[in-house]
């Protein structure tokens, strides 16, 4: 299951090596720093790799999010950027893609992801409605909230255990929906469900297309929408071309189009499986709901045909969405954080499995067992990373999932991990030699280090902006 497809590329033609099907046009420098200055600059950042400039950082896998390297020809067609006010010529090449590769009728363009999921949760929850999900997405479940609706998580339970080597641990639980319905009262009081694939916050793991079809037969029995955060939903193809039975010859195209096709609408961050810098997307089928969303993406984003986006951006995500959908794009993406994972695994480290599609997942509360969840034991882990070698990673733990809305306390997630996330087409297998290494260095030396508290916490999405110190 966990066969590097670089490895498994090398063996079809008797044991050669296979690399990336692109080659470097041009490089950014990256600077080392002393032991001195990341010491520094972490107290400065107050232990919170969000805070950290990018200049005192060597390799930065905080996120993969707008940090993709374009090609040539997404550069090029930033030089055809149309920068009519309304009507670019890019905005119609951008809903002509999605229609083509994500199948939905109706496009409205958005300045990110957060936008679309701003639009959609005003338009569709009314407050008071359940709105059921597989687990959550940070910027998704607050704008759901913020709407007034009431997050639920259906995802399986397999997904809540980092050990678990089941193949689509982003699967919903249908159970769990039904488990939902009886507590609402009835379908009326579910707005929609919302689902993604792959699932961040689980380690990047992906749905099937079995699973999806049930969720859609459960919405058609009981008379539910159901709309899709397709951010990353070529990687999730990727493991669907690889695991499911019936989809081994199918390209990672067919496959993302036979998925949107059992939901009614989509939202779609661009930053990350679109390989542009800025941009996101809303897409959906019916005619009413396009006609609210026009309206009201005039009040936050931009006129209906550029969202928030430029014309040239535009044209730098319509044509990323066609390099995002061609399989050896994706094997050498998804190969890159499988070769991270296994020497990980080679050296027995506590990440999550199977490895997902973005990053590896480091098992934080693992690793550090000696450190209580209220002293984040994730939030030092990526603080030690830094410390080590200039290594920028995410804390997707206890910090990341705030508090509960209603009692006011820490939610206490099941997994307490640090992220690794693989931006595209950017960093070479040396740079992924050079990450393992440090991951070991401070595993190895993990029993001296001491936990954190928080000194300033912002109200929302926290993990962004807090502040912390050692523990005395
Ligand atoms: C990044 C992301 C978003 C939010 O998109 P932004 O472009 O960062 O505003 C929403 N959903 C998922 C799954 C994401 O990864």
């Amino acid at each position: 299951m966990n066969q590097n497809p670089l490895r498994t590329m090398g063996q079809q033609f008797s044991r050669r090596s296979w690399a990336e099907p692109w080659k470097i046009k041009m490089v950014e420098p990256i600077h080392t720093t002393t032991k001195e200055e990341r010491e520094r600059a972490i107290r400065e950042a107050g232990y919170n790799t969000f805070l950290l400039r990018s200049e005192d950082v060597y390799i930065d896998l905080l996120t993969d999010s707008g940090t993709n390297a374009m090609s040539d020809r997404q550069w090029a067609g930033i030089m055809l950027g149309d920068e009519a006010y309304a009507g670019s010529r890019n905005f119609y090449r951008l809903e002509a893609t999605m229609q083509k590769y994500y199948g939905y009728r109706h496009l409205v363009p958005t300045h990110q992801g957060r936008g679309a999921e701003h639009l959609i949760s005003k338009v569709a929850i009314q407050p008071g409605q359940y709105v059921p999900g597989n687990m959550y997405f940070t910027t998704t479940r607050l704008h759901q909230e913020l709407a007034g609706g009431i997050f639920q998580d259906v995802i399986i339970d397999e997904a809540h255990d980092p050990g678990n080597l089941h193949p689509f641990k982003g699967n919903v639980d249908i159970a769990k929906l039904d488990a939902v319905l009886k507590k609402a009262g009835g379908a009326q009081n579910i707005a929609y469900i919302s689902v993604a694939g792959t699932v961040n916050m689980a380690g990047g793991q992906p749905i099937s297309m079995a699973n999806i079809r049930d969720v859609r037969a459960w919405c058609d029995k009981h008379g539910v929408r159901f709309f899709l955060d397709v951010t990353r939903l070529a990687e999730n193809a990727f493991f669907i071309q690889e695991r499911e039975q019936g989809y081994r010859n199918k390209s990672i195209r067919e496959i993302v189009k036979e998925f949107c096709s059992y939901t009614d609408g989509a939202w779609m961050s661009a930053k990350k499986d679109a390989l542009v810098n800025i941009g996101g997307w809303l897409a959906v089928n019916d005619d009413t709901l396009f006609d609210n969303l026009r309206n009201l993406v005039v009040v936050y984003e931009g006129l209906h045909t550029y969202g928030g986006m430029a014309g040239r951006d535009m044209e730098a995500v319509a044509i990323g969405i066609e390099e995002s959908m061609e399989d050896d794009h994706m094997r050498a993406r998804i190969g890159q954080v499988y070769y991270l994972g296994e020497l990980l695994l080679n050296w027995n480290i506590p990440i999550v499995q199977p490895i997902g599609g973005h990053g590896i997942f480091l098992n934080a509360k693992k690793i550090y067992e000696h450190i209580p969840q209220n002293q984040f034991p994730a939030q030092m882990l990526a603080a030690q990373l830094y410390l080590d070698s200039g290594i920028r990673s995410m804390e997707r733990g206890i910090v990341s999932a705030g508090r509960d809305p209603e009692t006011g306390d820490h939610r206490y997630p099941k997994l307490d991990l640090v992220r690794l996330t693989i931006p595209r087409r950017v960093y070479t297998q040396a740079h992924m030699d050079v990450v393992a290494e440090a991951v070991k260095y401070v595993y190895d030396n993990r029993a001296s280090t001491r936990g954190l508290t928080m000194v300033y916490e912002p109200r929302d999405l926290r993990f962004f902006q807090a502040r912390f110190e050692p523990v005395a």
